[in-house]
Parts: structure tokens; sequence; C-alpha cells
């Protein structure tokens, strides 16, 4: 039986002149810029990337953006498509996909004032609080001549055999700039009303569709909820949506949130399908297909929305990113081996906005398709991996895939090793997801599990193991402080599993990854919203109903249980080295709940004062005495990997990786990488 009917049911998209373009499935694959582009390699890896996908089951695949012009790119010197020498080498992309049954689409994206370099141009000459540049206003022939490029572009994408083009019409690009008040001060016939911003937005389709003829699939990117201040308005919105539709758009592909916005709209936090109901509410305004997007992750929420009426398609990015198998699984019946995007952002935007190449937390082998390939083993071997953390569990299940004999060793009564925490932490649920799917896969892969003891070294040199794998982690590091074994004074670890209670007064010691989490999980608020997705909306100040510009309304006045100081040596901010984006989300966070944020701390000593604890630091020199209940380590790790020495001595072949290798600026998106890496080489 079929468990997801409507998401694998086929889907026509209509086409004025009466024909119409068939998609096999009801996902498309949303648009990722991967870095690819930028590779001199770039075309053949682009193609067995997007090819991986095709085969995986996606209906339509929109490519990362590439800008009509050279204004219009995001950096100076990127890929463009405005030349038949940009448009030729597509060839490889399109036949790669065509040949697994999918359909493909060339996002069009300008940047307009988002790009950083010198000859960006805008419809104002304003600066985004992003940007280092501010750009040109555009004049009246640069307006047309952009219009035209964007029907230049589709042409040449058509031309290399593309089956439509998506125009970037959201997150805050230059069409969206256009459309908004926020970024548009014109007061010629592209600015000032409604009709005249959303003028460059209808006629960049009217110019698409007319060069590209009636059977192109158009999908046009639409900003329904701009979430910053001098955004549009719901009934811009739905003028706008209605305009392009009627100027020829086939999709309609609505997207939350501008870049610059301060509103999370896809990290892990944002509960799932956060926005769907916005989709559902333009969608009855619109005649054309209608896709949701944002934090749609799994087949049965995909199927519910579907299935609702609440859109025509679902639009997953990152979760083809994480697995490119996932319709596949979905239509086999295997959906409990689906490799969930959790939302991290750490592999995929994190690295793609420090000019590094995207690739997936969850799965290494993201726009590495041609280099990290995974083959049945030569010679069935006998391996024993030791610790089941991300890192452990990411190299026996490879292992154990390609046909070797594994052997998985935790002292732990369960696997999951560190994700075991961020699981707890409000906001990481999703890390439970990594966890179930590789529990299905150590069990379909028939993995041995030896857990809640302790692995000896005399027993793995006794196993007779061709091969150990140390993936045994860290440990957390105690400093040397005076007074830190008093009661009251606890390890991370405690405080997550919930082994203690801490105190109203808390003074967390160190920032890092694990600091943050902590004092998340010590202020989370209960605001007494009736559900999750009211708890968001209230947290970030989301108007749903959309009656002010941009969709923005004051928060709700922060309610933290605890009073915390969350400490760290390093003169700089707290959280500087967390995710690029989403590490402003949780200094937000902590931040609006009165979390004190101290750099330039030395610890002196701790003491007990009656029932509490005086905690004695400097702070840049100034002494300070914090008295609080209970104080919370979380002073980073050091490798555990004490199994090493022993098993060398006994002559048996060994290999640490992620924490046991290595401890500092560990990250699970190092522990898999290199898991996954080895065990693919053995
Ligand atoms: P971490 O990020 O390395 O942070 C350790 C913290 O302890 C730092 O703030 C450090 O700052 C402080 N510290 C180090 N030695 C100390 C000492 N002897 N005495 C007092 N303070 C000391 O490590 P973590 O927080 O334990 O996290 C471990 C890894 O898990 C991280 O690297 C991270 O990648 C991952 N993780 C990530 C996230 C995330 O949100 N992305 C969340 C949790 C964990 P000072 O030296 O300046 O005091």
């Amino acid at each position: 039986m079929n468990t997801y009917p409507t998401l694998l049911s086929p889907l026509a998209i209509p086409h004025a002149d009466g024909t119409q373009t068939l998609l096999r499935c009801r996902v498309l694959m949303g648009s990722m810029h991967t870095g690819l582009e930028e590779k001199p390699d770039g075309i053949a890896r682009m193609a067995a990337f997007y090819a991986e996908r095709a085969r995986g089951g996606a209906a339509l695949i929109v490519t990362g953006g590439l800008s009509p012009n050279a204004e219009g790119n995001m950096w100076a010197g990127m890929r463009t498509l405005a030349s038949a020498a940009d448009a030729a080498p597509h060839r490889e992309i399109t036949d790669a996909v065509h040949a697994h049954g999918a359909l493909v689409a060339m996002q069009l994206l300008h940047a307009g004032r988002y790009a950083h370099h010198d000859q960006g141009v805008a419809p104002s000459a304003r600066k985004s609080p992003l940007s280092a540049v501010t750009p040109r206003e555009m004049s009246e022939a640069d307006i047309q001549r952009t219009l035209d490029d964007y029907a230049r572009a589709a042409v040449l994408a058509q031309g290399s055999g593309y089956d439509g083009v998506e125009v970037m019409g959201a997150e805050g690009y230059l069409i969206n700039q256009f459309a908004a008040p926020r970024a548009n001060q014109r007061e010629d016939a592209w600015g000032g009303s409604a009709e005249n911003r959303m003028r460059f937005a209808v006629e960049a389709v009217r110019r698409v569709r007319a060069a590209t003829g009636p059977r192109f699939l158009l999908i046009y990117r639409l900003s329904m909820l701009d979430l910053v201040e001098g955004g549009c308005t719901w009934d811009e919105v739905v003028q706008l949506a209605r305009a392009v539709q009627d100027a020829g758009a086939s999709i309609l592909n609505p997207y939350v949130g501008w870049h610059e916005a301060r509103v999370p709209t896809i990290a892990t936090l944002v509960p799932r399908a956060a926005f769907v109901a916005l989709t559902a509410r333009l969608k009855r305004e619109l005649r054309v297909p209608v896709v949701a997007s944002n934090r749609i992750n799994d087949p049965a929420l995909a199927e519910s929305i579907l299935a609702r009426g609440d859109a025509d398609l679902v639009s997953m990015a990152r979760p083809l990113l994480a697995d490119a198998d996932f319709v596949n699984k979905a239509s086999a019946g295997r959906a409990d081996e689906i490799n969930t995007c959790i939302a991290c952002n750490q592999g995929c935007l994190d690295a793609a906005l420090s000019g590094q190449l995207t690739g997936c937390m969850v799965n290494p082998r993201a726009c590495r398709e041609t280099e990290l390939v995974i083959e049945p083993a030569a010679q069935r071997r006998r391996i024993a991996v030791v610790g089941a953390g991300p890192g452990g569990l990411a190299a026996a299940t490879t292992a154990a895939e390609r046909g070797h004999d594994v052997t998985l060793f935790d002292a732990a009564p369960r696997v999951g090793g560190q994700f075991n925490l961020a699981q707890r932490i409000p906001g990481k649920e999703e890390y439970a997801e990594t966890l179930r799917h590789y529990a299905t896969r150590l069990e379909r892969a028939g993995v041995r599990q030896v857990l809640g003891a302790r692995a000896e070294p005399a027993t793995l040199a006794a196993g007779g193991f061709d091969h150990v794998i140390l993936a045994t982690g860290v440990r957390a590091r105690t400093p040397e402080l005076p007074g830190v074994d008093l009661p009251g004074v606890v390890g991370y670890a405690e405080v997550i599993e919930g082994r203690c209670e801490p105190g109203a007064r808390v003074a967390i010691i160190g920032a890092g990854g694990i600091g943050f989490d902590v004092a998340e999980l010590l202020t989370h608020e209960a605001l007494g919203a009736a559900d999750e997705g009211a708890h968001f909306a209230a947290t970030w100040g989301i108007d749903f109903s959309v009656a002010a510009r941009g969709g923005l309304v004051p928060p709700a006045p922060p309610q933290s249980p605890r009073h915390v100081w969350l400490l760290q040596r390093k003169d700089e901010t707290p959280g500087k080295r967390l995710g690029k984006t989403t590490g402003w989300i949780r200094r937000a966070l902590l931040g609006r709940r009165g979390v004190h944020q101290w750099a330039g701390v030395a610890y002196e000593r701790i003491e007990a004062q009656g029932d509490a604890l005086a905690l004695h630091l400097r702070v840049r020199g100034e002494p300070r005495v914090l008295v609080v209940d209970t104080v919370v380590l979380c002073a980073g790790q050091d490798p555990d990997n004490a199994l090493a020495p022993a098993l060398e001595a006994a002559g048996v072949p060994v290999t640490a990786i992620g924490g046991a290798r290595f401890a500092a600026e560990l990250d699970a998106t190092r522990a898999i990488d290199e898991g996954v890496r080895l065990a693919a080489s053995l």
C-alpha cells in the first residue's frame, strides 16, 4: 500500500496553449547555491549532484541561482547565464537529470543590493544591513536592459535543455527589493504605489514568458512574508502573486523572510512547516499550482500538507542534500531509513556563507558525489567500531553496508553519544531523527551491537578484528579551579540529562556550543502559548495575519525562569564562533531573556556561601563575585582515546576518528565525515 498517495501522485502543470507538463510526483527540489557553480570542474560535479537527486525520485529540480548578468552576481566573478558560451556546458546537467526521469529548472537570481562587489545595482541607492557596498540606483535604461537580460537568460536555459526557469522574487533579492518600500524609494513608474513597485516582477515574468513560449515552466519565487520593516502587506503580496500569474508564471513558489530579517525561518528551532497556513491562504487566491516550503523534511508531513490541499507541491532543498533518495525511500515503504535534514545549517548554509563548498552534516557525500564513492568492499573484513556517537554510527553503518562484518561497542546502554544530549535542548529535537535513521540502518545492515559495557583492550585484541575504529569521542574537561568539587558545581551532562535540577541563579563556565545549549535549556520560556507554532510566533514577533508591513509585531516579553551568567575567558563576543546562520539566533534569544554574556573572564575560585556558591572572578581585570545556586561546567573537551596504546601494542590496526582523534573544534560534521570516509576506504 502507498503510504503517501498524494505526495507520490503526478501533477499536471497546465500551459496557456492547452498543453501540460507532467511532474511525476509532488516533490520539487528547492534551489541551493552549492559553491560547485564556481569550481573549474563544477559543471560535471553539478551534473552528478543533481543526477543523484533525480535518480532519488524528485520530480522537478531547481538549480542554484545564476544571475542573468554580471551586476546581479552575489560575488564578483561568479558564473552567470548571459551568453551562449555560459549556457552551452549546462547541457551536461540537463542531460544527466533527464536520464533519471526528472525535470530541471534554472533559477535566475539577481542579487540587487545584496551584491558584495562594487558593480551592484538596486532600485534605490540604499545599502542593505548585510552589505559593505552601497548599490548604484538603476536608471530606466538599466531597468529595461536587466529585464531583457532575464528573458535572454531564460532563452539560453531553454536552449541548454532546461525545462523551465525559476525567477527569484523572494529573500530580499533584486525583484523583492523593487516590490517593497524598504528598498524602493523611487518616484518614477517603478516605485511608489504597490502597482509601480511590482511592475519589475511582472515585467520580468512577462518578458521571460514571451521569449520562451507557452510550454516552458516558469516558477516564480514569491516573498509571501518579508519579515522586515517596510516589507509588503498581505494585500500587496496577493496582488503581486495574481499579477505574475497573469503575466505567465506556471507555478508559484512562496518563501518567507529576507536575508536581512532578524527572524529565523529555516533553522532547526523553527517548527516544522511553520509557515504552511500562510501558503494555504495564498493558494486560495490563485489558480496556478502553489508550492509549500520552509522546514518540511518528512514524507508524512508533506503528505498531510498536500492531502489537506494547503499546497500542490512541496519544496525540499536541504532534505534532499541530506538524503538524495528521500522520495524513493518514501515510495518503497522505507521512510524510516530517510536521513532526515535536522536543519542544523552547519554543513550547508554556514559553509556556503563562509566561502566553502556546501555540504551536509548528516551526509558527507553531498556535493562530493564524484569524489566520495561508496562501493561494495572487495573483501569482507571483521571491523570493530568503539563508540556509538555520530562518528561511530556513520563508520559502522557505512562499513556494514559495504559488506563488512561489523561490531559496534558503546559503554552507554544506547547508541547516540553526544546527540542524546543535543536532542534534549529546546529547538534541537530534530537531532533524534539522525539517531532514528542510524538505528534503522544498523539493524538492516546487520551490525552487531554490544552496549552497556566499556570495551576492554583485551577483549578487542582477542576478538580477531582486522581493524578497530576508535570513535570513543571526548571527555568533558574539568577546569583546575579551587572549589570545583563543591556540591552545586555540576557537569553539563548531568544538567542536560535531568540528573540534577539547577537553582534559580546559575553561572555557566564556558560559552562554547554546549555552554549556549545549557543556557538555552535553563532559560527556555513557557510563554503559555497554545502550541509550538504560537510559541514560535510570539517569541519572534511574527504576525501571521500580515496586517502590518512585513508581518512583524513586537515579540512577547521574555519570561526566563532563571537568572543566568554565561562566561568565557576569551575577550571576544560570546557565541562568535557558533554557526554563521544560527549563532545570531541563539545570542538573540539569550540576550532577550537577560542572560549575562560575559567575555574576558578570569576564574579565581568557588566558595560555599550558606546554601549558595560564590564564584570569584575578574572581568577584564575587575574583581567580581557571582552568588549563584549552581555552577555548570561547559569548559570544553579532551579526546577520549585511552584504548589506542593498548591496541597498538597488541598489533591491532586501529584508527581514531572524530573527537577521539582531535577534540578541539570538534563538531558532528567532522566526526560523521571522518567516519564515512574511513569506512569507505576499508
Ligand atoms: P567548545 O565549543 O570548545 O567550548 C568550550 C568553552 O569552554 C569555551 O567557551 C572556552 O572558552 C571554555 N574553556 C575551555 N577550556 C577551559 C578551561 N580550562 N576553563 C574554563 N573554561 C574553558 O566546546 P563545547 O562547548 O564543549 O562543545 C564541544 C563541541 O560540540 C563544539 O566544538 C561544538 O562544535 C559542538 N557543539 C556544537 C553546538 C552548536 O550549537 N553548533 C552545540 C553543542 C556542541 P574560553 O577558553 O574562552 O574560556
